[in-house]
């Protein structure tokens, strides 16, 4: 089935039933988009455009686009959608009801969108710690993935600051990429084993709390509560994160806390599956883990599964069809 559509304003929604409708435009919404309107299932992606590393100049470890532009990442892809007739229409969905085959989206226009089934990729939330500056800073001289940024910082000196419990982690990673690294505990109690570890890996720990972040040149400085400043090349500090899995949640689909950051998130199986019938969750919104490639992966599994159900459904259809009534 081709995809059929109407203007609404200025965005293009599909008429009639579709097979597949994709929330959130992102690595894993995209690449899901692209498989399934690539197996000619009538597909449309709903998107509010605000990707999770927006904030970032340089997209790492995507083998075939490393250290491009993330935007630049997310334009290709939409570019590679137009082949095969896959609409990306900028829109907020408010809301998804209904059920396998007849699923109901609304958009905060008040658009609505009929699809057979939904895979849904909204990426997850950083919530900033509450110090002055950082939230300006993020994703350019203030990171928090060491997977992601390593190989910027390596060599250079980071101020970690302690923003969520666990913070510790990162600290430990970065002299991996040969960061020198000053860990700034901002109210943290340490565990004497983790004060070991810490030292261990070289880093030099600050009993105090930051104040204000700022850019100095191309460096920064972190202030301390009393008074001193610790300037170095990058700031480190990791984000609280929340799962952007609102539209699911009158699903009463089962949770799981991440056992790293104690957050729920909506539990899928392999392919995304939730245990609602053609209902994927797929990328960061159900696993904070999921680095650009492995989000654009997870869509990718989602698709194939919702390209699977389809097939099945068609073949009951033919079947009951075919099936004399007795
Ligand atoms: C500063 C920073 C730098 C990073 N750098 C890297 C890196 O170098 N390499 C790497 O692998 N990873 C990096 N990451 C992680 C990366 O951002 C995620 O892995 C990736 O964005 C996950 O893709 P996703 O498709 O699941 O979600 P997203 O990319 O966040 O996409 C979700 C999309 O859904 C949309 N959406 C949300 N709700 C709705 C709704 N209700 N209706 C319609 N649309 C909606 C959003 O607007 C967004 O466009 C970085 C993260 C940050 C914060």
């Amino acid at each position: 089935m081709q995809n059929s559509t109407r203007a609404s304003s200025s965005i293009a929604l599909p008429t009639s039933p579709i097979d597949l409708a994709i929330v959130g435009g992102g690595a894993a919404g995209l690449s899901a988009a692209l498989v399934a309107g690539s197996a000619r299932l009538s597909t449309v992606v709903l998107d509010a455009g605000l990707p999770r590393n927006r904030f970032a100049h340089r997209l790492s470890s995507y083998l075939g686009a490393d250290g491009v532009d993330p935007a630049e990442l997310l334009a290709r892809g939409r570019r590679e959608l137009e082949t095969y007739g896959v609409p990306v229409i900028p829109a907020t969905v408010v809301s998804i009801t209904g059920e396998m085959g007849a699923f109901m989206l609304t958009t905060e226009a008040g658009d609505t969108v009929q699809a057979a089934r939904v895979i849904v990729a909204t990426g997850l939330t950083d919530r900033l710690a509450d110090i002055p500056g950082l939230a300006e800073l993020w994703g350019s001289k203030v990171f928090h993935c060491p997977f992601c940024h390593g190989w910027e910082v390596r060599d250079q000196t980071v101020v970690s600051i302690a923003t969520v419990p666990g913070a510790t982690h990162a600290a430990i990673l970065l002299p991996q990429w040969g960061a020198q690294v000053t860990y700034v505990t901002n109210g943290f109690e340490l565990s004497g084993d983790e004060r070991a570890t810490l030292t261990s890996r070289g880093v030099t720990i600050v009993d105090d709390r930051a104040t204000r972040v700022e850019q100095i040149g191309d460096g920064t400085r972190v202030t301390l509560e009393n008074g001193e400043p610790l300037d170095s090349d990058w700031v480190h500090a990791a984000s609280a994160v929340e799962p952007n899995d609102h539209l699911v949640h009158q699903f009463g689909l089962e949770t799981a806390a991440n056992p790293m950051v104690g957050v729920d998130f909506v539990v899928v199986d392999g392919d995304g599956a939730t245990s609602v019938p053609g209902l994927f969750v797929a990328g960061n919104a159900s696993d904070m883990g999921s680095q650009v490639i492995l989000a654009a992966a997870a869509g990718y599994r989602s698709a194939m599964a919702a390209i699977r159900g389809k097939i099945m459904s068609d073949v009951a259809a033919g079947l009951a069809q075919a099936t004399p009534a007795t």
